[in-house]
């Protein structure tokens, strides 16, 4: 079976239902726990970090044995340098090295050393998945000098990056991975009220994609985390966008399976990719 996965970052289950999106919800859904493992600490809250649970969903491994623990890396080399205590230290470390002429990048299939599910299933497209596709735009968003053109550079991508889908789709392929930031944007830079109307495009271009594909196609949307809307801290009513700490997942099957780990879409899709 052909198996097309719709991956939005920061998807909010509880959004989701609430808002009773139709294409979003599939047959099946359900929340996923988001264990301690897949967390950084953010102002020393343990919080759902997303390069190290997409590195996880694409090679069916913990953690501990992909070994992705960041959005910015720069080469195996200078990122066991730069643990040493010394540059530790330093506050502003990227931009420290950004004047040592270091540009950092986000981890690639080259970083992993394993497999991933598009390594196992073959011929397959992943289009800027996290921890795989080399992903030069998000370097450029990141020195976004305010919120405005950090959440307007997101959204052009997203409509470039819909155009590209929509081009590759049609080739031939048995796995077919999409990977969507701008949810994850939006839900930093947006409050609820305005992050459904985010939440309603991407229900209808989940409608579009499928609408190619067909019924026959296994369908998997899936995000890596939630959003809660604000978190007052300290009683001084300051509002923080803040992940949640469960993800996402739809199916267009019937099924009593349920994933409680990301970890185990890894041998799902395996089987599912087997079936005819
Ligand atoms: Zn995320």
């Amino acid at each position: 079976m052909k198996v097309l996965i719709i991956a939005l970052d920061g998807l909010e289950y509880d959004l989701v239902v609430k808002e009773r999106m139709r294409f979003l919800l599939q047959k099946t859904y359900g929340k996923i726990d988001i264990s301690p493992e897949y967390c950084t600490l953010v102002e020393g809250e343990l919080t759902p970090y997303t390069p190290i649970i997409w590195a996880s969903f694409i090679t069916g491994l913990p953690p501990h044995k992909h070994k992705i623990r960041d959005l910015w890396t720069y080469g195996k080399v200078f990122d066991s340098i730069k643990r040493f205590p010394p540059l530790r230290a330093i506050k502003g470390k990227r931009k420290f090295v950004w004047r040592l002429g270091l540009k950092p990048r986000t981890p690639n299939k080259r970083d992993l050393r394993a497999t991933t599910i598009f390594d196992v299933i073959e011929p397959s497209t992943a289009i800027d998945v996290i921890g795989y596709n080399p992903w030069g735009y998000m370097e450029k968003l990141s020195s976004s000098k305010t919120i405005d053109e950090y959440i307007h550079g997101a959204k052009k991508l997203f409509e470039l990056k819909k155009k590209v889908v929509f081009e590759e789709i049609k080739k031939n392929w048995n796995l077919f991975m999409a990977y969507i930031h701008f949810t994850d944007a939006a839900g930093h830079c947006y409050g609820f009220g305005r992050l459904k109307t985010v939440y309603r495009a991407m229900d209808y271009f989940v409608s579009e994609v499928k609408e190619i594909v067909g019924a026959d196609t296994l369908c998997l949307i899936v995000s890596d985390h939630g959003m809660e809307e604000e978190r007052t801290k300290d009683g001084r009513g300051t509002k923080l966008h803040i992940h949640s700490n469960h993800a996402f997942f739809s199916l267009n099957i019937e099924t009593d399976w349920r994933p409680e780990n990301m970890t185990d879409f890894f041998p799902k899709i395996l089987e599912w990719a087997e079936l005819n």
